[in-house]
């Protein structure tokens, strides 16, 4: 027996998908659309199970950035057509929307903001909620429903063991897409994915000196690619297989396709003194070399440099340990410098085990009205989330990607719905 309604009239959405985009496109549908059935259709038993562990458990929900210029920048691939659903939905709308369901949002320091409890299960609370109480029907365990086109436009969805059920709007929120996924139901309603690589990682060295230094953080570190555009500033963190910290992970998002083109093997070099020219630290070893020169060069680091790290620069800069600064000649100062402003790292590989993993890749943007998230392929049929060739850097802005296209994608489906 059929879900379906009467054939021509059909006020059915179906969302493929139980994460921050499917849930919050629901709600935004269902909300406007009091009459209508908001269906989410979730292939696995946990419903926002992102949402539940992101930001270490906290949930990073947005980043404290509310000029939708400003935003799209972080935004290594979307954020030029991110641009006008910005001006609709944004952080600011974001931090509203909880906070008059009863989740305050705090900012931190970083520019990140997280619900007040420090809890991310605030967040689904929140959303689950907000679902229930609009009426939107959740229903787990339902993966891969078979998907076609029928007469008058509307979509035939078909959950495995269940009951078809007849819509006139879809919605594939369904996350970041794997390699190959010729049964994407975005590939089988004549969608193009661009090919999906990881983005937002950590980096394994195979340099054994910067493994020695696990445990070592660095406050603020330029990080560039030579002979390409990819440079990246911030806090670096030494681990125990090679670097990871904002400045690594920022670098990871813009050159992604770039570094798995490159197979993870390449190098970057680190400017562990950004702030610092090259002539000032000359300077300081001249000073050094007239006011301390009994003193060690490997006891006496540069101001704001760790010790541990100081010690690595000028061994690998070639200063044995015992070298005092009234020793030091004009090549070893030469060679200290060029470790501490270009110090070479050989990437071997990356980790994405702890990070914040994000896919770049997904539905080609070209092929969505971004006004409504809607395919200009199929009518319809909508997207939002990760699903979208879509991705930011760490710092909130994936959720708020999720929450924007998602909201649009809701509000345009219950104009669709009522239209009907
Ligand atoms: C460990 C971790 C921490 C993170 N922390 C943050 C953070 O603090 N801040 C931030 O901004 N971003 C963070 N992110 C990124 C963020 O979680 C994602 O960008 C966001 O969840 C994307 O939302 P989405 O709804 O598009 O996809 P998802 O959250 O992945 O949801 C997609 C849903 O669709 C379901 N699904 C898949 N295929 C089908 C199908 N065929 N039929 C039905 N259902 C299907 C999946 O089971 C899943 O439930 C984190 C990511 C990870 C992995």
């Amino acid at each position: 027996m059929s879900d379906a309604t009467d054939p021509v009239k059909n006020e059915t959405a179906v969302i493929l998908g139980g994460g921050a985009a499917g849930i919050f496109a629901a709600i935004a549908c269902a909300e406007r659309s009091p009459n209508a059935r908001v269906i989410v259709l979730e292939k696995s038993p946990d419903l926002l199970a992102k949402v539940h562990i992101s930001g270490g458990g906290r949930c990073n929900v947005c980043p404290a950035c509310f000029e939708p210029k400003e935003l799209v920048g972080c935004y290594p691939r979307g954020g030029k057509a991110l641009l006008g659903a910005f001006h609709k939905f944004q952080p600011r709308d974001t931090v509203e929307w909880f906070e008059k369901r009863g989740v305050p949002i705090k900012a931190e320091p970083d520019g990140r903001m997280f619900p007040a409890s420090n809890n991310s299960q605030s967040i689904v609370h929140a959303l689950l909620d907000a679902a229930k109480n609009v009426g939107v029907d959740i229903r787990t365990h339902q993966g891969h429903p078979l998907i076609e086109t029928i007469e008058n436009g509307f979509f035939k969805v078909q959950p495995q063991g269940a009951s078809a059920i007849v819509a006139s709007a879809l919605l594939v929120a369904t996350g970041g897409c794997r390699a190959g996924e010729r049964d994407h139901p975005a590939v089988l309603l004549g969608h193009s994915l661009e090919p999906p690589v990881p983005s937002l990682f950590s980096m394994n060295l195979s340099d054994k000196w910067a493994k020695e230094l696990a445990g070592v953080s660095v406050p603020d570190v330029a990080l560039h690619m030579p002979s390409t555009r990819w440079s990246q500033g911030g806090a670096l963190l030494f681990t125990h297989a090679g670097i990871s910290g904002p400045a690594v992970l920022r670098l990871s998002a813009w050159g992604a396709r770039d570094f798995s083109n490159m197979g993870y093997q390449f190098k970057i070099h680190a400017d562990f003194l950004p702030r610092k020219n090259s002539d000032d630290i000359v300077r300081w070893f001249d000073r050094n070399r007239r006011e301390n020169g009994a003193k060690s060069v490997e006891s006496t680091p540069f101001n704001g440099l760790p010790l541990r790290l100081w010690k690595a620069l000028v061994s690998c800069a070639g200063l044995a340990v015992e070298t005092r600064w009234a020793m030091t000649r004009k090549e070893d100062a030469a060679s200290l410098l060029a470790w501490m402003k270009s110090a070479p790292l050989n990437v071997s590989g990356k980790n994405a085990n702890k990070d914040e993993f994000v896919t770049c890749g997904g539905v080609n943007l070209k092929e969505v009205d971004f006004r409504t998230m809607e395919s200009r392929i199929c009518p319809g049929l909508y997207f939002a989330g990760e699903v979208l060739d879509v991705d930011g850097i760490t710092g909130g802005y994936n959720f708020q990607a999720a929450w924007t296209t998602g909201w649009l994608a809701g509000a345009a489906m219950s104009r669709q719905l009522s239209a009907q």
